[in-house]
């Protein structure tokens, strides 16, 4: 039935990369309060890369599922005194939006490890309370990544403000592409754009998304903390 799922999903995309003219985004399966054997069903059938909120709810699912060859990214908000914990837990990070936790990141990766993956977050909406950073601060919080070795610049991460239209969220979308090929001038080698949720994954897609984040499309309803964007602040 996961299985099921997933290829209508991964279907739903390539739709809507063709109706676009675009290429087919990478999936992240949003697996945040779903179970560890939820996760290995859509493993079983072929998903890799999984989204997670809270820093000891991966960790949990982490163990469960050693063995299996997955890709852990980490779309909630981090906070500084968590940052050693990612740094070492994650694959990726999609919320990476200050100095300071740049520093902490590239701090904690260990030498074992492959470089962390990081996305900049940007507040694209420019909202008071959301995390992310400001459009004009982008570049020079790139340029503090570029020199870490042991993070890999990969791109940007948005979550627009949740108009209730879908469409509503399109000039946002934008916006974060125009800014991505800005940041491309300086940083050929970036190669994702991460946008685009259950309700607006379409949308995102035609402006750009390389990866969008898919939560209760794949999964269903979620089992708690179902509100808002769960981006650490149930
Ligand atoms: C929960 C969440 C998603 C998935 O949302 P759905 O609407 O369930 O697809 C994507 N991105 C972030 C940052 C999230 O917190």
């Amino acid at each position: 039935m996961r299985a099921r799922a997933l290829h209508d999903i991964l279907r739903q995309l390539d739709n809507a990369a063709v109706a676009a003219g675009r290429p087919a985004p990478r999936l992240l399966a949003v697996s945040k309060t779903q179970d560890a054997t939820a996760v290995a069903e859509l493993a079983a059938a072929g998903q890799r890369a999984f989204g997670e909120n809270y820093v000891q709810e991966a960790a949990g699912k982490r163990t469960a599922l050693t063995g299996l060859d997955l890709e852990w990214h980490l779309i909630g908000h981090l906070q500084s005194n968590k940052a050693k914990e990612a740094a070492e837990l994650f694959d990726w990070v999609h919320t990476l939006d200050r100095a300071k936790l740049v520093a902490a990141l590239a701090r904690h990766r260990r030498d074992d490890q492959a470089p962390l993956n990081v996305l900049v977050q940007v507040n694209i909406d420019d909202e008071a309370s959301k995390h992310g950073c400001q459009p004009h601060e982008v570049i020079a919080l790139a340029k503090t990544i570029a020199v870490e070795p042991r993070l890999r610049l990969r791109g940007l991460m948005v979550i627009p403000t949740p108009y209730p239209e879908p469409e509503q969220r399109r000039d946002a979308f934008r916006r974060t592409r125009a800014l991505f090929d800005a940041l491309r001038t300086d940083h050929p080698q970036l190669d994702t754009l991460s946008m685009g949720m259950s309700d607006d994954y379409a949308i995102a897609i035609a402006e750009g998304a390389t990866m969008v984040r898919i939560g209760t499309a794949l999964f269903g309803a979620r089992k708690r903390r179902e509100s808002g964007m769960g981006n650490g602040e149930p």
